[in-house]
């Protein structure tokens, strides 16, 4: 089985007493049983089956596991195709020390072996939706998972900056840049918020909040005119740009002429790349593990007492049938619990196996995002090449550019080359500041220009023209 995405949705808040995890996973598990039911399984509780929309063979698996106050119950749906596929969905609830977490994995493989390609196009299950909807905060590790984000203005595009640039950030964050109101493509924010529910965050982002992005992380790193761009965490200052795929609106518009044609592919990439890198890189919670293996050695010790409680009553049996029907009772007693053990050991032998792939998966995740470009060619739809910085484009003795200001910091003004205004206005600015620190900010190590003037024509902001 290929495990094709993987969900992590932890509650953590007002979590402090037993009584209130309790609580909130017993709440957390209705929603999943209200899901199974909806699905036509009869009971929420042991095997069964139920009808699958497509045809297939479906069949699901609740099992609950305990360890004091902790427990863990998985729901596992699995369905298989005539042709042979197979489909496996796992959700489980973890009621742990801290926190309730719930943890789903998506994967897919075949009933028979065979060497084939195996396209999948994992979305979003709706239990994940249902959950995501439940009142109250959930978390990926240190981030909080939000629904679409509108930010808007100079200010808030600056608290989003932070945010990517966020050290302790878990999960990508999906960007998308608004012109005049619009995405490049029909509703293109909404769509992708629908997709990544509870593996991304996604924020719709209008110029001005570009434009703090362009001030914060640079050009390079920066999401504009309409262009879509994934941003993985443990984000650098001095990142390579191609690790984080950016799709300008000019490539966004040109994937197909039709605009639902074109969105719908580019749903589809955006989805595959993010729910892969979940598959690849969500760890299964550790807790899980925890209380399995703790139920195994208290069922061990129930075994040990159960054993000798039936020693004592052998000694003290009067009779010779009395006798026999308490070693029987015992011979059977110890042959079920010592075939479930095994079965136990051969499972925690199992689980130790499947955290040692993933830890070698998270392994390959961290190379492969480091290999930006065997992404990229894989990709259907293939990022842009992000634009070069000012810094990046030295200018050469007598070059001539326009600068205007977008905004307006209390030490320094933002700005961005523009193309000449046509004004023959030019004045010479001696008191100009924070255009001069705005210049040198963009600039870098080029910033020894030989003049610098303003446009008394321009108006809505500053114009400037530099030369070297
Ligand atoms: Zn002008």
């Amino acid at each position: 089985m290929q495990k094709v995405a993987a969900y992590i949705l932890e509650r953590t808040e007002d979590l402090q007493w037993p009584d209130a995890r309790k609580a909130e996973g017993d709440r957390l598990r209705a929603v999943i049983e209200a899901w199974l039911k909806n699905k036509g399984a009869s009971s929420v509780d042991g095997t069964g089956t139920y009808a699958a929309v497509d045809g297939s063979d479906a069949s699901y698996q609740v099992t609950t596991v305990a360890d004091g106050e902790r427990s863990w119950r998985i729901f596992e749906l699995s369905e298989v195709t005539p042709e042979g596929r197979k489909f496996v969905t796992s959700v489980s609830v973890t009621i742990g020390h801290k926190n309730v977490v719930v943890f789903v994995t998506m994967e897919v493989g075949s009933v028979a072996t065979s060497i084939t390609r195996i396209d999948v196009d994992p979305k979003c299950p709706k239990v994940v939706r249902d959950l995501l909807a439940q009142p109250g905060g959930w978390l990926h590790g240190a981030s909080r998972l939000r629904g679409l984000s509108q930010v808007d203005g100079f200010d808030a595009g600056e608290a989003l900056a932070l945010e990517i640039q966020n050290k302790d950030r878990t999960i990508p964050f999906a960007v998308v840049s608004r012109v005049l109101g619009m995405t490049a493509l029909p509703k293109l924010d909404e769509k992708l918020a629908h997709d990544l529910a509870g593996v991304a965050n996604v924020y719709s982002i209008d110029e001005d909040a570009s434009w703090a992005l362009t001030d914060v992380l640079r050009k390079p790193l920066s999401t504009y005119g309409g262009a879509v761009r994934i941003y993985w965490p443990r984000l650098a200052g001095n990142d390579d740009p191609f690790r984080h795929q950016l799709w300008t609106a000019t490539r966004l518009q040109s994937i197909d002429a039709d605009p639902k044609t074109a969105l719908e592919r580019i749903r589809r990439q955006v989805r595959a790349i993010v729910m892969r890198a979940s598959a690849a890189s969500v760890v299964r919670p550790s807790e899980i593990d925890e209380i399995r293996e703790a139920a195994a050695r208290s069922e061990y010790a129930a075994l040990q007492a159960k054993a000798s409680a039936l020693e004592d009553l052998k000694a003290k049996a009067s009779s010779l049938a009395e006798f026999k029907d308490i070693a029987d009772s015992y011979a059977a007693e110890n042959d079920k619990l010592r075939h479930e053990l095994a079965a136990r050991d051969t499972e925690l032998d199992q689980l130790r196996g499947e955290v040692k792939r993933l830890e070698a998966d998270k392994q390959a995740l961290i190379f492969q995002l480091g290999q930006a470009k065997a992404i990229s060619e894989a990709a259907e739809v293939e990022p842009d090449a992000p634009e070069q910085d000012e810094a990046d484009q030295p200018p050469t003795p007598g070059e001539v550019r326009f600068y205007k200001k977008t905004h307006s910091k209390p030490a320094y003004d933002v700005l961005v080359r523009v193309a000449d205004c046509g004004h023959t206005a030019w004045r010479g600015a001696a008191k100009a500041d924070k255009a001069k620190k705005g210049l040198a900010r963009l600039l870098g190590d080029h910033r020894e220009w030989k003049s610098l003037q303003h446009c008394g024509s321009c108006t809505g902001g500053g114009m400037w023209k530099v030369q070297w």
